[in-house]
């Protein structure tokens, strides 16, 4: 039988930061052993779990071994709310992606019983859209009841901006430090290789890996938020973070709460476009060459740029040159999810009575995007809920 052990490590200090690790040891089909190191970089100034607690590491680990059809044995103690949790989640994916993902046993040393939470709030922050809206919204108190006491945004080094690319990286970090210094909420930077460890779908496990990450803030903070994408109407499944798989991933010490849902990206655009700091100090783009500003070019760029469009705003200042009908004689849409957005935002802008020139271009945008059957084959869930909302906007 396939299995996988995890050793926690004993904490050191490394670059100028704590470093958290566990040893991974993979038995393979001829019980031929793979070693790997999982490491996290924490900021020197935040008081970390004790080294034997696991969650962080079993967070990381379980969905793979999902994929290995791998058991699990836990040198470690994990906390009982999550290994519950655990058990529902993996029915979650078994479900989704019954080819993919298989159930799989955990066994843990020790379990940690009746933990309690501390309070106040994290947000997971690159400073894209979905997290500057969860940042603003909450320190400036705008969600009434459901406000979240939000003390600081965790930036991660190692998800979407390899650990390779220092400078990126510190380009990317002044802009969000920048935003969450005029909200008065700290910053704090992790690095790790956890992106690096295994062969698996981004998509599927980024929402385990942030809640890996952001569970060792438990003496912190005892709440970490994870910022929405598609709105209650757009979701979709598999999803890797998603309003109902999130709180599964939640511990007795730290809970995990998806944010945002109820609004799509052009009204989040527009609450935050009365945040002149976030404005200044957005970063949607992942395509152009420089990651501390935005092309104004890519695909992502321009969609963000006409949701700025749809809130009555046509230059704001991310941006360093003026919106053109010229840069979207070329757009070409990647998928079909992102054709979606491109339908809600043409709905939006008839909707608001942007000029028809605008909205024709858009129009020939959509018109020219992906085929549905190479994205979508015939008969997968997919491709039904893309037909369903495609049918639904019409
Ligand atoms: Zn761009």
């Amino acid at each position: 039988m396939l299995k996988i052990d995890l050793f926690p490590q004993v904490l050191k200090i490394e670059d100028s930061a704590q470093k958290r690790s566990c040893l991974i040891q993979q038995t393979t089909v001829n019980d031929t052993i793979i070693e790997k190191e999982l490491w996290f970089l924490y900021p020197t100034e935040l008081s970390l779990p004790e080294d034997h607690n696991c969650d962080s590491y079993l967070l990381a680990v379980l969905l793979p071994a999902m994929q290995m059809k791998a058991n699990i044995i836990v040198h470690g103690s994990v906390s009982s709310e999550l290994l519950a949790n655990l058990t529902e989640l993996q029915h979650v994916w078994k479900k989704w992606c019954p080819e993919q993902f298989f159930l799989v046993d955990i066994e843990v040393e020790r379990v940690r019983e009746k933990e309690g939470r501390v309070e106040g709030s994290i947000l997971a922050f690159s400073g894209g859209a979905d997290a500057q809206f969860s940042a603003y919204r909450h320190a400036t108190g705008k969600v009434r009841y459901g406000t979240q006491l939000l003390k600081a945004g965790i930036f991660i080094h190692g998800f979407d901006i390899s650990i390779s690319d220092k400078k990126g990286f510190s380009g990317a970090q002044c802009l969000a430090n920048h935003a969450l210094k005029d909200l008065q909420l700290s910053l704090f930077i992790v690095r790790t290789n956890i992106r690096e460890l295994w062969d698996i779908n981004w998509e599927n496990y980024f929402g385990s890996a942030l809640a890996s990450v952001l569970c060792a803030f438990s003496k912190y903070a005892g709440t970490g938020l994870i910022a929405s994408g598609p709105s209650y109407n757009e979701l979709f499944t598999p999803m890797g973070d998603h309003p109902m798989l999130d709180p599964m991933l939640s511990s007795g010490e730290f809970k995990i709460m998806h944010d945002g849902c109820g609004f799509d990206r052009s009204e989040k655009i527009k609450i935050i476009s009365r945040w002149s700091s976030g404005v200044s100090n957005l970063r949607v783009c992942w395509e152009g060459a420089e990651s501390n500003r935005n092309c104004g070019r890519c695909e992502k760029c321009v969609r963000t740029r006409l949701n700025f469009l749809v809130a009555g705003i046509s230059d704001p200042v991310c941006f360093s040159s003026p919106l053109n009908k010229e840069i979207l004689k070329n757009m070409r849409l990647s998928s079909s999810f992102i054709v979606l957005e491109w339908e809600r935002i043409c709905d939006e802008m008839i909707a608001v009575g942007i000029d028809d020139k605008w909205v024709e271009q858009v129009q020939k945008v959509i018109k020219r995007g992906p085929p549905l059957a190479f994205l979508f084959p015939e008969g997968s869930g997919r491709r039904m809920w893309v037909k369903k909302m495609l049918m639904r906007n019409k």
